[in-house]
């Protein structure tokens, strides 16, 4: 059976990448960035008061000067003023232009204001160029700031706003339609049968994906019928980009998703893994270039292999520079003798010297998803050991 790694691999090698759009600031939260950007001007753009006082010239202060004529009153947005006498200061706001002839800032509440003199403390030591941040110190404008696969958070927005375009070239979202697959499956919100199963994994999935602005999707729940499925399935397929389908891919009788993949002429390039959960993942290509990932119903096996392989997909196909899973501790000895790899939840705990250890959270069964409330994620063993002993490291994917 296929590996982990080599499944991996395989979903990475046939997943095509998505193309770039533009799209405006307050709608790229989230997205992978397409370009590079260069810095609009210095930063920053003059010398900048960093605190509220007055601006001085230090010849004067020097000379032994500790009186000083209000030349006038500057804020922030305000041009510059000028020193024209060095006996004078002008009164100045944080964010400020330094006036010419100015070199640096004393702060107001060391200053007392009397009669358009302002007057310094006797015991305040002045340093030159003090209270400025000086121009382009933290870069200079053409930089690149932001490159190509930068996944755009609240930093990256802030610089891209910096940059001065109202816009940026992101990768499009794809759009996916999550299939649920399920003659028991009924809705939140619909009366019941005692042999009937609560709806759950499509908001899972739509959760996860919207969570971290992945994609447009949308939901549909389908019977275990060739002739439904077959027709519903195909017609997903034309209308979006991907396909995350749940449940019917197992080794029932009912299972026809494999099949009817198969015959809409998806591309099988994988169909089961040698993992638990989410051992009969199915994963193709269709003729449009479009993924199918077919991901057991079980609950907890649609989530991990969502997490484990799709959403990686998603980014991959996007470009993005995605940061390493970080690499937590077990808190204690666990236990498994499939030839498996095993996606274990876990709860995380940091110790006092940072730390991060993984205790162990086994559902009851990978139908049992309630007990992933509260875990951070899962860690992945691999399949070539057995016992895994405390403090043992293992890549944390987060939910
Ligand atoms: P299957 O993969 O179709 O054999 O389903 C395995 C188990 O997962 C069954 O108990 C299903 O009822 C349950 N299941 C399948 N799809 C869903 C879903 N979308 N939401 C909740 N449970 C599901
Ligand atoms: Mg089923």
């Amino acid at each position: 059976m296929l590996s982990v790694a080599e499944a991996e691999r395989r979903i990475r090698a046939a997943v095509p990448p998505m193309e770039t759009e533009t799209r405006p600031l307050h709608l790229a939260q989230g997205a992978v960035l397409r370009q590079t950007v260069v810095a609009e001007r210095d930063q920053p753009p003059f010398d900048r008061v960093t605190m509220d006082g007055i601006a001085i010239g230090a010849t004067a202060w020097e000379r032994g000067e500790r009186r000083f004529t209000v030349a006038g009153i500057q804020g922030a947005g305000a041009p510059a003023m000028e020193l024209t006498g060095d006996a004078q200061c002008v009164e100045i706001m944080t964010g400020a232009m330094l006036p010419p002839g100015a070199d640096g800032v004393i702060p107001i509440e060391r200053v007392t204001l009397e009669g358009g003199v302002a007057v310094v403390e006797s015991d305040y030591a002045y340093a030159a160029g003090q209270n400025v941040h000086r121009r382009g110190s933290d870069y200079r404008a053409g930089d690149p700031l932001l490159v190509p696969g930068t996944l755009i958070r609240a930093p990256e927005m802030a610089v891209l706003a910096s940059a001065g375009s109202p816009e940026v070239a992101v990768a499009r979202r794809p759009a996916v339609a999550v299939i649920s697959v399920g003659d028991e499956l009924i809705e939140p919100g619909r009366s019941l049968a005692d042999y009937q199963i609560r709806l759950s994994n499509d908001r899972a999935i739509e959760a996860a994906l919207a969570q971290r602005g992945l994609a447009t999707v949308s939901r549909a729940l389908l019977p275990d019928d060739v002739a439904t499925l077959t027709r519903h399935i195909g017609r997903l397929h034309e209308s979006h980009d991907w396909l995350v389908l749940s449940g019917g891919v197992s080794m029932g009788k009912y299972d026809y998703v494999p099949e009817i993949l198969a015959a809409l002429g998806i591309e099988l390039q994988f169909h089961k893994v040698a993992q638990r959960p989410g051992k009969p993942m199915w994963f193709g290509v269709s003729n449009a270039g479009k993924p199918v990932f077919a991901l057991p119903g079980n609950p907890v096996s649609t989530l991990v292999c969502l997490i484990r392989y799709v959403i990686p997909a998603i980014y991959g196909s996007m470009g993005a520079n995605m940061p390493e899973c970080p690499i937590v501790t077990l808190t204690e000895p666990v236990e498994f003798t499939p030839a498996l790899t095993w996606f274990l939840p876990v709860e995380l705990r940091w110790d006092e010297r940072g730390g991060a250890h993984a205790v162990p959270r086994p559902t009851n069964t990978s139908g049992d998803f309630a007990s992933l409330s509260g875990t951070a994620g899962f860690v992945e063993l691999e399949a070539e050991r057995k016992v895994f002993p405390a403090g043992h490291p293992a890549r944390l994917y987060g939910w």
